[in-house]
């Protein structure tokens, strides 16, 4: 019953990643960046900038 275990383990490895066009910056996309926290040209999340 090994087999079973690893069923969904290859699924969705890669994840679709897009350019930020507001900092540029690689973000998965459908994902608020994680760097400047804008998502569809709209700041949803404030981003600590230290
Ligand atoms: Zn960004």
């Amino acid at each position: 019953m090994r087999l079973r275990t690893r069923k969904a383990a290859n699924r969705a490895k890669a994840p679709q990643l897009a350019l930020c066009p507001q900092c540029g910056a690689h973000v998965l996309s459908h994902r608020v960046c994680p760097a400047c926290g804008f998502y569809k040209g709209k700041q949803v999340v404030t981003v600590k900038t230290a």
